[in-house]
């Protein structure tokens, strides 16, 4: 394999024995898959106090809100600062810390914005990390960039990555952050570290997009619900994006597009669990997933939703009826997650959370602007049979309902995804679970 872009996250840089195993991935062949992996980002460290682990970055975020309400931040920093000198430390390397930490405190003291101070932890890991691995340090200040309104320019960001690359042989580039119009330093969400990978990997051009983390692989189902739940070993986007969305799998959205759209693959993995090499991730299925007569590549789903069902003689046939139905939603500004139509109704299904309590206005509406002869309301579990080998193949739906009815589970809606890689099944929140249970035993076994 060519350049494989490897970014490390929070729990991988945590202490020096987790740290040492990255250099037997960067420098040897720990990872099992052989590779050029001359450039790496890093997230920000986590800090084990008492058998709780938390984010250096969390404790910055608390150093910017002492400072702005006048309180003494200098406590809480030298917990930051001690990590950072104990990792040297632990990795027996010599480098000018003190320095770093005088910099950033004087900067702190003067008006440092809150994204300038959350972005140290990457920023000082990344200094430590190309000490310890004898790579050069390229920082993320000017070559990840935003507009003036924190939107990221995906085409300059590219264009300044590669070019500054080019000079360096080797590098280690802080995750999490980049620079604003004026100069000023800006965060992506939480977890953006996965994001600055993902823009490396395509500025890149690199073959694989290697993210090493918490998550030693995707799993075929929640193994809070399943009892050990088999890994995906291979995935497609497409699949991951439907298992994201109404499950809990996620990765942020942004450190997904730019490699998916450039075709780059994306392996899952963690430095905790070396001897399985985690989720690949492609644009098209392999051969073996396509083969495989398990056929399921895994499901996910959440009890928490709502549908609101309205009904009326040929609602259903009445031209812009979705429309209306729909602009009720979106004057409220709740995501819809699924619509099913039939004849004499049309049910909108909703994130319970993302509603806030506005049922009752909803439901308002809905009696006002579409004058239905019942609406009802009621909670309901959705979950999402995901398998790139349902494309096709008869009788993969029915293999999931027959699992659902052979446990005397009533099926409430079911839709199928155009793309046929999906079956979205609801069912009352009571019976999730065991709807789960009995959907992965049909396919897995
Ligand atoms: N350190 C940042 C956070 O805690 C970014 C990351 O970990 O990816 O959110």
């Amino acid at each position: 394999m060519g350049l494989i872009l490897s970014k490390f996250g929070g729990k991988c840089v945590s202490d020096a024995q987790e740290i040492a195993k990255i250099k037997d991935i960067v420098k040897g062949d720990a990872a099992g898959e052989a590779g050029d992996r001359r450039y790496i980002v890093v997230a920000a460290p986590y800090i084990t106090t008492d058998g709780t682990a938390q984010k250096v970055t969390d404790l910055l975020y608390l150093c910017y809100s002492h400072i702005r309400h006048h309180i003494p931040y200098q406590p809480v920093f030298r917990v930051v600062c001690e990590k950072f000198l104990m990792l040297a430390a632990g990795l027996k390397i010599d480098i000018d810390l003190q320095s770093e930490f005088n910099e950033i405190q004087k900067r702190m003291e003067h008006g440092g914005s809150e994204g300038y101070i959350a972005s140290r932890g990457e920023y000082l890991m990344a200094k430590l990390m190309a000490a310890y691995l004898d790579m050069d340090f390229v920082d993320a200040d000017g070559i990840i960039l935003f507009d003036k309104y924190g939107r990221l320019l995906e085409e300059e960001t590219d264009s300044a990555i590669a070019a500054e690359l080019k000079k360096h042989e080797t590098a280690v580039i802080p995750g999490f952050y980049g620079t604003l119009p004026d100069g000023s330093i800006k965060t992506f969400v939480r977890s953006g570290s996965d994001i600055t990978g993902a823009l490396v990997a395509k500025a890149l051009r690199a073959e694989l997009y290697e993210n090493w983390g918490d998550r030693a692989a995707f799993l075929t189902a929640d193994p809070q619900i399943v009892e050990d739940p088999s890994r995906i070993e291979h995935m497609t986007y497409a699949e991951l994006r439907e298992l994201s969305y109404i499950g809990n799998q996620s990765m942020p959205e942004g450190s997904i597009f730019p490699v998916r759209r450039a075709g780059i693959p994306l392996r899952v993995r963690s430095t905790a669990d070396m001897e399985n090499r985690g989720t690949l991730i492609t644009t098209k299925p392999s051969d073996a997933q396509n083969a495989d007569d398990r056929v399921l590549t895994g499901i996910a789903g959440n009890a928490n939703f709502t549908a609101f069902s309205v009904y009326r003689g040929l609602l259903g046939s009445e031209k812009g009826i979705l429309r209306k139905v729909l602009s009720i939603f979106e004057d409220w500004d709740i995501n819809v997650e699924h619509v099913m139509i039939g004849v004499d109704s049309l049910s909108v299904i909703v994130g319970t959370e993302g509603m806030e309590g506005r049922e009752s206005e909803i439901v308002d509406e809905l009696w006002r602007k579409i004058h239905p002869e019942d609406v009802v309301v009621e909670n309901v579990a959705l979950m999402n049979v995901v398998g790139s080998a349902f494309y096709h193949r008869p009788g993969c739906a029915s293999k999931a309902m027959a699992a659902l009815a052979s446990e005397g589970i009533s099926l409430r809606m079911m839709d199928q995804g155009a793309s046929e890689i999906n079956i979205t099944l609801g069912v009352a929140p009571e019976e999730f679970e065991p709807a789960i249970r009995a959907i992965y035993r049909a396919f897995v076994g």
